[in-house]
């Protein structure tokens, strides 16, 4: 039995035919999990959908019609790059139910997982890049309106940068709390480069290929850019300078692991060269920070289009394996 919870369901699964998106990767992960023993079925947890008011708490009134009536223009679904339906538009809400789930557990448990969502690319008025909804950052308000956290911390560390998060996460300054500069040196010859820009009371980070999806990259918090073929130990350092110099600057009462597999060397969108091994350190490094810190987490999936299917799900699944390492009961 592990020491926290996997919200799952069935109806994760997106309805969107033959897609660079392995719809079915969900359900292969819960069966992977079950099949090496490393999860039991007492483990999952089913959600709830998000209710309509729960996605008001992010997306704009006009947008969320549009969804419920099937009125997207054929431009706006374009951009979401995923053939509108009924169907998944429920899948959606599903998903974005799970990532609130997970943030209660993540809360009560210091660590929880939606084995899905991660929907980081969408904004309050429209869907981009796969994703219909910010289930995330629904999940943080919903949250915050509960009055069962002030300040979130998201860590996005898809190969895509998260434009939607910081989209919506952005501008919200803090008054008399002027944020330190980063020093630019710490990593000497990388030519990798962070960026800051003010946060609010959700501070975000991303680390991702900066020659990649999207083109225009909103800042977020801290934006780390990476450049092509980026190996694992470079970006391991990166990702660590990130941590403390975020950790530096907020602190987060629930931190939002997005743990994208796409950085992997093998993945069909993703233009980094991390290892599967690479992939699980990353993981282990961004559970070591929330524990030695006492920050709750909460870890949902988001991207993952590796040449085999497989690879994706290996990489997901490693990623409980790190949160089973790192938050075992005394270790
Ligand atoms: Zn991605």
């Amino acid at each position: 039995m592990l020491p926290f919870k996997l919200v799952y369901s069935d109806d994760y699964y997106l309805p969107i035919g033959a897609h660079v998106f392995p719809a079915e990767k969900y359900r292969r992960i819960r069966q992977r999990l079950l099949e090496t023993g490393a999860a039991e079925a007492a483990d999952f947890v089913s959600p709830q959908p998000a209710s309509d008011q729960d996605v008001l708490l992010v997306h704009t009134p006009e947008y969320v019609g549009k969804l419920k009536t099937g009125m997207l223009s054929a431009r706006e679904e374009l951009e979401m790059e995923i053939p509108y339906s009924p169907e998944l538009v429920r899948a959606f809400w599903m998903a974005a139910g799970g990532s609130i789930l997970a943030a209660r557990f993540a809360l009560h448990d210091r660590v929880a997982f939606n084995i899905g969502g991660g929907f980081h690319h969408a904004f309050p008025d429209h869907g981009e890049g796969f994703c219909m909804i910010h289930d995330v950052a629904i999940a943080i308000r919903r949250m915050q309106r509960d009055d069962k956290i002030r300040t979130a911390m998201t860590v996005d560390c898809d190969v895509h940068q998260g434009n939607g998060t910081a989209a919506i996460f952005a501008g919200m300054r803090i008054p008399n709390d002027p944020l330190p500069s980063v020093s630019r040196s710490l990593l000497g010859q990388a030519p990798a480069r962070m960026r800051n820009a003010h946060a609010g009371d959700v501070f975000t980070i991303s680390l991702h290929q900066e020659n990649n999806y999207p083109a225009w990259k909103p800042p977020s918090s801290i934006d780390v850019d990476l450049p092509d073929e980026v190996g694992d130990e470079d970006y391991l350092a990166w990702l660590d300078n990130a941590l403390s110099s975020g950790l530096r600057q907020f602190e987060p009462e629930l931190m939002c692991y997005i743990a994208g597999a796409d950085p992997y060397r093998e993945d069909q969108l993703g233009g980094l060269n991390l290892s599967t091994e690479g992939l699980k350190k990353r993981d282990e490094l961004v559970f070591q920070v929330a524990r030695a810190r006492d920050i709750p987490v909460m870890v949902t999936f988001a991207g993952g289009y590796a040449r085999k299917v497989d690879d994706t799900v290996t990489i997901h699944c490693n990623t409980v394996l790190a949160a089973q390492q790192v938050f075992a009961v005394g270790a």
